[in-house]
């Protein structure tokens, strides 16, 4: 081991602690989930973009700048599992293990998908022959999403193979991953052309959280987001686009994802404890939100929202 990864290990868990005593996994020993990732499926910088949002970026990438995903660590278990399989998987799994150093390798116990479009699932590719060749790693993914990766190459190579094992999950049913967290799916309104797309509800001992990285529009959705909202700890959703400036106001119901500000303005009324529940994620390149510096990431910070941060830490 270098010194430097040596040195980052000890110390980087010392400075969280000094920063954020209350979620120390080294000190007290409860799950928790881990923001690795919060970019749109494109990630950024973005295939052909020659905007500023990018423009900096293909010179000095920023190495928090990662497709959106959620690591799972219970330290009293000894378990770790991810939330989206993204296109970048590698360093994600190696975030993860640096806060489940009790993991013998990079990967961990199990993977759940939320659906198959590329920024949520491709990353498996990884898990194959040409690059990792794991063996028999459990994948939790609802039924379509299933039959799509039986019946399509090159997922169903690694199948085949035993690379990956299917975990088959039920619609609203919750799944006990160990003694203390369980986890349920529930289907959500987004364009399915090859699977269907779920939500998940994370509950540890003390919290629960839910995971929204896609959804077409909140009125869509059988369940109302500020019902939901007053009955869990954390909700990680769809902060895609941030509002009608950002896509040259466009027609806000020809876009399907709810604008940031849409979401916001959903929740005015209710109290700054709910909004204070509320991390934005699945932001897209030209998201201002993206920079916690702008004046819009400011914005949704003094209206008592978040953007979820890289390796930020939620107990459960
Ligand atoms: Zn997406
Ligand atoms: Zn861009
Ligand atoms: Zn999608």
């Amino acid at each position: 081991m270098s010194i430097i990864i040596f040195l980052s290990l000890i110390y980087m868990p010392l400075m969280d602690f000094l920063a954020k005593p209350e979620i120390n996994p080294y000190l007290q020993p409860t799950p928790f989930l881990v923001v690795l990732g919060n970019v749109q499926d494109g990630g950024s910088p973005h295939i052909g973009c020659t905007k500023s949002c990018c423009a900096l970026l293909w010179e000095n990438p920023d190495p928090q700048r990662k497709v959106t995903c959620l690591g799972l660590v219970d330290p009293v278990n000894e378990q770790s599992f991810i939330f989206e399989a993204t296109p970048d998987f590698p360093e994600q799994l190696k975030a993860l293990h640096m806060f489940a150093p009790f993991q013998k390798g990079d990967i961990p116990n199990g993977i759940f998908l939320t659906h198959a479009h590329i920024g949520h699932y491709s990353g498996l590719m990884y898990l194959g022959k040409e690059a990792f060749n794991s063996h028999q790693t459990e994948v939790f993914v609802m039924p379509k999403m299933q039959f799509f990766l039986e019946k399509n190459g090159p997922w169903n190579q690694l199948i085949n193979e035993e690379n990956i094992e299917i975990q088959p999950l039920n619609n609203q049913v919750y799944h006990p991953i160990n003694s203390l967290i369980k986890v349920k799916p529930f289907l959500i309104p987004h364009r399915d052309e090859y699977s269907e797309t779920v939500g998940y509800q994370i509950e540890g001992p003390n919290k629960t959280a839910i995971f929204i990285p896609d959804i077409d529009k909140w009125h869509e959705w059988e369940e109302d987001i500020t019902e939901k909202i007053t009955l869990i700890d954390y909700a990680f959703i769809d902060g895609t686009f941030l509002d009608s400036d950002e896509i040259n106001h466009r027609d806000i119901s020809e876009i399907p994802h709810p604008f940031i500000s849409e979401t916001m303005d959903l929740f005015s009324s209710m109290p700054l404890k709910e909004k204070n529940k509320i991390y934005f994620i699945h932001l897209n390149h030209t998201n201002a939100g993206l920079n916690n510096n702008s004046e819009q990431a400011k914005k949704i910070r003094n209206l008592g929202f978040h953007v979820a941060n890289y390796l930020e830490k939620f107990p459960l």
